[in-house]
């Protein structure tokens, strides 16, 4: 074990304070005193390189983002209950990007999480749509509250799925024919909408994360979404676009990942690097599915868009168009791809590699042939990087796919000394 025993005692203290519910990334936990650009430091000052972050997504203590907060909360933080022309100058810039009518005629609502954005997506839809009904992948996380608790199968065996929710299988393109996805997974949704719809309730929304990040993150093919959202629609219910990953940029080629799959969705919702750090988030709708809803209910969230939120939002998307940012996540996520495509023909155990953007999946398995997940080889990569100061996760069912996810302001020079620690990782496996 690498830990000190000031180590252990502060995870004493931590499970003592903050209880049994709370966890810690690595073995061998680090303890961050600061951060800037793509590197975190500890309190020795040693520098970790940051490949797993999608909220610092400007890089850490972005000097825009913090100017633009410091100076909108010295002169003004309060809700929306107010005039305040920034807010709509946001609302109206965020909702341009968006391509069809949802760019032309859409509405923003604005939330603190992505939780918050999926809680509201839900109650819109249900409300619009007068059933309950909600058709998940198999390992999807939409968030922390109650309600998207309960859509949540990734929250693992034990957590309560809603009896009115359903799950289809995530395109695993390494498992399936991938000329067959889509039409495969159009056929799941509408076998699980023809269940809920014999089992009363009624089906009322399609959800999904359009690079199926808790899934294994599945961003190819993007043939897959279409026929699903025309089973949707045919059905009556709505599609809701999970952006709180895919979103602002990280796929490189679209600022929405969504729009990869050529879909239209009817709600999306967003986060994570929408403030690069500020909990800001919320849900862009065609406004007619808010419009009884809106006027039969009261919608407020105290701290959701509030001046400075929208402060450090606007300055996000203005250096993400500025600085050519998702051009940057689209040339560098080439040289990684690259790079890890190379590392599979060196390594039998690397099964797969997928990618778009700055946004990495590298699958472990026990066996190519067989495609078994190697679970405790993801394990001990995840931690022999840490143990070379660079810092990324895994994901999926099976937590043996590698997950990567660098800040899109990533260099050449980073994405370099990325892809030695994982050689030099893999290669200690
Ligand atoms: N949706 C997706 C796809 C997510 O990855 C997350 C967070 N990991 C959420 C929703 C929830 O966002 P938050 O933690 O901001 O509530």
């Amino acid at each position: 074990s690498h830990l000190t025993a000031d180590d252990l005692d502060h995870i004493a203290r931590r499970q003592r304070l903050l209880g049994p519910a709370y966890r810690l990334f690595y073995r061998s936990p680090v303890e961050i005193s600061r951060a800037k650009g793509v590197f975190l430091y500890d309190k020795h000052g040693n520098e970790y390189l940051d490949a797993y972050n999608n909220v610092a997504s400007l890089g850490h203590s972005h000097p825009r983002v913090v100017h633009a907060i410091q100076d909108q909360l010295g002169t003004l933080c309060t809700h929306t209950r107010y005039m305040q022309n920034q807010l709509l100058d946001y609302a109206e810039m965020l909702i341009r990007t968006f391509g069809g009518e949802l760019g032309r005629t859409g509405c923003a609502m604005f939330t603190c999480t992505g939780s918050e954005a999926n809680d509201l997506a839900l109650r819109v839809a249900r409300f619009f749509t007068g059933k309950t009904g909600i058709i998940v992948t198999a390992e999807a996380y939409h968030g922390n509250s109650g309600a998207v608790a309960a859509i949540s199968p990734s929250l693992g065996k034990k957590s309560t799925l809603d009896p009115y929710v359903r799950t289809v299988a995530a395109p695993d393109s390494y498992r399936l024919p991938v000329a067959e996805i889509g039409r495969r997974m159009a056929e799941d949704v509408t076998r699980q909408i023809a269940d809920i719809e014999r089992h009363g309730g009624g089906f009322a929304a399609f959800i999904a994360d359009s690079a199926f990040s808790s899934d294994g993150l599945y961003v190819d093919p993007v043939d897959v979404l279409a026929p699903v959202a025309e089973v949707v629609r045919r059905a009556g219910g709505l599609f809701i676009a999970d952006e709180v990953q895919s979103g602002f940029g990280r796929t490189g080629t679209h600022l929405w990942g969504h729009a990869r799959h050529s879909v239209q969705p009817d709600i999306v919702t967003m986060g994570k690097p929408m403030g690069n750090g500020y909990p800001v988030a919320g849900v862009v709708l065609r406004p007619e599915l808010v419009s009884e809803f809106g006027a039969s209910m009261r919608y407020f969230n105290t701290f959701g868009g509030n001046s400075v939120a929208i402060a450090a939002a606007k300055a996000v998307l203005d250096t993400i168009i500025e600085e050519h940012l998702m051009q940057n996540a689209s040339k560098i996520g080439s040289q990684i791809l690259e790079g890890l495509n190379d590392l599979q023909k060196k390594y039998e155990f690397v099964g797969d590699v997928r990618g778009t953007g700055l946004y990495f999946g590298v699958e472990l398995v026990k066996d190519r042939d067989l495609k078994i997940p190697d679970m405790d080889r993801a394990l001990a990569v995840v931690n022999g990087l840490r143990d070379r100061r660079i810092l990324i996760s895994a994901t999926g069912a099976d937590a043996h796919i590698l997950k990567i996810r660098p800040p899109l302001v990533f260099t050449s020079e980073h994405a370099g000394r990325l892809l030695e620690g994982i050689d030099q990782a893999l290669a200690a496996v």
